[in-house]
């Protein structure tokens, strides 16, 4: 079994106090580095699509790449359904072999959300498919999903046991001060609101809008309860500059095969880094 749930991995990470990196891959290209590099240095690794990631490569072409890079690396790997908001979009894809879950209800009134994502809990877990949702809500955007500043609104710990325990999530998406994309100003984390979340919640923690995080950050964030670290806009930004910069410097270039090489090392680096960042190194 090479696609596997992300309960067992990050069970693990919490009990051994390290983060995995979940990655957001858009094509061939993101998903050859991502598995190679995670199986270099022998980490845990998920690999996530947003909605609009899987209506643009196909669920059944993810599902196939990644399965066959995750069997000639050796390298065993979670699909994960990043920001997914409808149970019928969400079984769909787990019949395509996904087996791990993002829920979003977090735009639903609160007790719609535990409804919905109770929904799909009791849905996916018969097939043994992890399932996470978010309390609370992250600004910035990421794709279609765009949160004003002014609608975030941050995870409250009392609430998120009754949550957790309403809806029998296997993992909880915090909304502590980070944001999707790219940060204008210095992100200023609550990091005492990630203690009082992890006193009131015993299941593995998830940090959305790392991108740009200090290393700091994360590492504290980490010894605080988080377990599972999404990055999506760094690896973008990093293989888009690299192959404007290719293709600018070599303006007769057309072959994807010789262009793509340079982004792919780009994205290679992030990758390094953030496998660092998460302390996950030799924990596969
Ligand atoms: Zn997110």
């Amino acid at each position: 079994m090479y696609i596997i749930s992300t309960k067992a991995m990050l069970n693990k990470a919490q009990r051994e106090g390290y983060a995995v990196p979940a990655f957001n891959i858009h094509n061939l290209e993101t998903l050859q580095v991502v598995v190679e590099t995670a199986a270099e240095l022998r980490s845990p690794l998920i690999v996530a699509g947003t909605p609009g990631t899987f209506s643009y490569a196909g669920v059944g072409n993810i599902v196939a790449i990644a399965s066959d890079l995750a069997k000639s690396y050796q390298q065993p790997l979670a699909i994960h359904l990043d920001h997914h908001e409808t149970l019928s979009d969400i079984a769909g894809k787990v019949e395509a072999g996904v087996r791990s879950v993002m829920i979003d209800g977090s735009h639903l009134p609160y007790d719609e959300n535990c409804a919905l994502v109770k929904a799909v809990a009791d849905y996916c877990h018969r097939y043994d498919v992890s399932v996470e949702a978010e309390l609370g809500r992250l600004g910035g955007q990421e794709d279609d999903l765009i949160v004003d500043a002014k609608d975030t609104l941050y995870t409250n710990p009392a609430q998120a046991r009754e949550f957790v325990e309403k809806t029998g999530i296997d993992s909880l998406a915090v909304a502590i001060g980070t944001a999707h994309g790219l940060y204008a100003a210095e992100p200023k984390l609550d990091f005492d609101r990630l203690a009082e979340i992890r006193r009131s919640v015993d299941i593995p923690l998830v940090l959305h809008g790392a991108s740009g995080l200090p290393t700091t950050d994360i590492r504290r964030a980490i010894s605080l309860g988080v377990c599972k670290v999404n990055v999506a806009t760094e690896l973008k930004i990093a293989f888009s500059d690299a192959l404007k910069a290719y293709l600018l410097s070599h303006p007769t270039a057309s072959d994807p095969r010789h262009y793509m090489v340079p982004a792919k090392a780009a994205m290679k680096d992030v990758v390094r880094k953030v496998i660092h960042d998460c302390g996950c190194e030799g924990k596969l």
